[in-house]
């Protein structure tokens, strides 16, 4: 017997019928034949599964047909990596590409971008130039260190620093401190990988001054090493040797101390809830060098930035890997501008987006979800609409167990469940990530700019049209 299914699968038209359409040879003046093809037979094949699995039991008109493969083509044409937005209340989400950058470093990467700049030529001489001139000065301003470059990435910086420092020698570093952020970055292969020697002291939650004694080798030894154990913690039974306890150490044994801090805090954010140790701690300590990400806490692009003594930052900028790792024109001028930001520290938490989404008061959450809510209110009612207090975080691997007081606009409904609404706003012109829980949509204010309150608004009309209820 056939069923209702086969029946419909029946009346799809085939792809053949469908590009004879006149619309769809319009587009294909203007467009690849193959995305036009690509998006009728995406769209037939996601009805063909609609159908199979009961989800749809009837086939659309022809018109509607084609105007859904229209949005399909005019979707493909669009790019990949797009804009959309967070409302997931993780400031630095790095699925969704960590900080935001601030006004004037967006301005000053617009400026470079299309337009020869001075990247290696010394205006004054007339003569070449370094490309690390441009932020080592501002970077040791800010930060005291003595001298400073910016490479692609933490892990890039990482892996110069061992490689300049200690290359064929041994690298001593507490148990409780081999880091993994991700997959593919953990302390003891980066540091195998740039031909360093990793020489583990310690147990897992405790290490003394004592343990690096023991373990130095006057013939051996290259360097100490300190890496933040940024994304986790150890509590309970535990002893750590501090900064400025390993220069101490450094001082009596004359090897350099290596401090990978992960996250770049400059600004103190303890009265946030947020109690990360400051570059500006880590250079007064008097580690030798110091690393940290642009991407993190620092709120700039994605970046390596390594500051400290001059004798080591030189030997770094002149190794083979510098090559490798260097930033391009962009990126170097969006970390100049986001570090000049803060030549005015309390400016700073509200013109870079990090750090003011991390100090933003509760009082300016809740009218942001206020005005939220307002906006998707007149637009649809077919949602139950609310503010309630949510828990959100730093992420970036960075401040792991803090949870910052949030505001989330809560979106649910009797007839769609809150999981159907998850995808949908994610199909949205701008997608919108949100958070699911209790049968709830939740949109952590927090990481939504104000400028997008609007758009936030049109993706719940959006999917209030799409799930058929606005
Ligand atoms: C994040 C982090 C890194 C890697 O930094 P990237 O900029 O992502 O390459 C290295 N070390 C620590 C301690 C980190 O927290």
């Amino acid at each position: 017997m056939m069923d209702n299914r086969q029946l419909l699968l029946r009346g799809l038209p085939k792809i053949d019928e469908l590009l004879l359409d006149e619309q769809l040879v319009f587009f294909m003046e203007s467009t690849p034949r193959s995305v036009v093809v690509d998006a009728a037979r995406e769209i037939i094949d996601e009805l063909r599964r609609e159908i199979l699995s009961g989800e749809r039991e009837d086939t659309p008109e022809k018109d509607e047909l084609i105007a859904e493969i229209c949005d399909r083509i005019t979707g493909k044409k669009k790019r990949n990596l797009r804009t959309l937005i967070n409302a997931t209340g993780v400031v630095l989400h790095t699925n969704l590409g960590r900080s935001n950058l601030c006004r004037a470093a967006v301005e000053s990467v617009t400026a470079v971008a299309d337009s020869y700049s001075n990247l290696e030529y010394d205006l004054k001489k007339g003569a070449r130039g370094l490309r690390h001139d441009h932020v080592e000065k501002i970077i040791a301003k800010i930060t005291g260190a003595e001298a400073a470059m910016v490479v692609n990435n933490n892990a890039a910086a990482t892996m110069l620093c061992l490689s300049a420092m200690a290359f064929g020698k041994e690298v001593i570093t507490s148990r409780g401190e081999l880091v993994e952020i991700g997959g593919s970055f953990r302390i003891p292969e980066i540091m195998e990988q740039s031909g360093a020697h990793l020489k583990e002291v310690g147990t897992t939650n405790k290490t003394r001054p004592s343990d690096y004694r023991n373990a130095y080798d006057p013939e051996k030894t290259g360097a100490l090493m300190k890496v933040h154990t940024s994304n986790y913690r150890i509590l309970g039974f535990t002893q750590e040797v501090t900064l400025k306890e390993m220069v101490d150490l450094g001082k009596e044994m004359n090897l350099p101390v290596i401090y990978d801090m992960g996250s770049g805090l400059m600004a103190d954010l303890t009265r946030y809830g947020v109690d990360e140790p400051t570059v500006l701690d880590a250079v007064n300590d008097g580690a030798d060098v110091v690393l940290f990400s642009g991407d993190k806490l620092l709120g700039g692009p994605q970046g390596g930035i390594l500051i400290g003594k001059k004798e080591y930052i030189d030997r770094m900028k002149k190794h083979p890997l510098a090559r490798a790792f260097r930033v391009d024109k962009m990126t170097l001028a969006a970390m100049e501008a986001t570090f000049f930001e803060y030549l005015d520290m309390e400016n700073a938490k509200k013109t870079i987006p990090v750090l003011q989404m991390i100090t933003v008061s509760g009082e300016e959450l809740q009218n942001k979800a206020d005005r939220l809510i307002e906006a998707i209110k007149v637009r649809t009612d077919a949602f139950t609409l609310g503010s309630e207090p949510c828990k959100d975080q730093v992420g970036g691997g960075s401040a792991p167990t803090v949870r910052l007081n949030g505001i989330a606009v809560s979106i649910a409904s009797d007839t769609v469940p809150a999981e159907r609404l998850e995808r949908l706003f994610r199909r949205a012109e701008t997608p919108v990530i949100v958070r699911v829980a209790h049968d709830k949509v939740l949109l952590s204010v927090r990481t939504i700019k104000e400028e997008e309150i609007e758009t936030a608004a049109s993706a719940v009309l959006f999917a209030a049209a799409q799930a058929g209820v606005n």
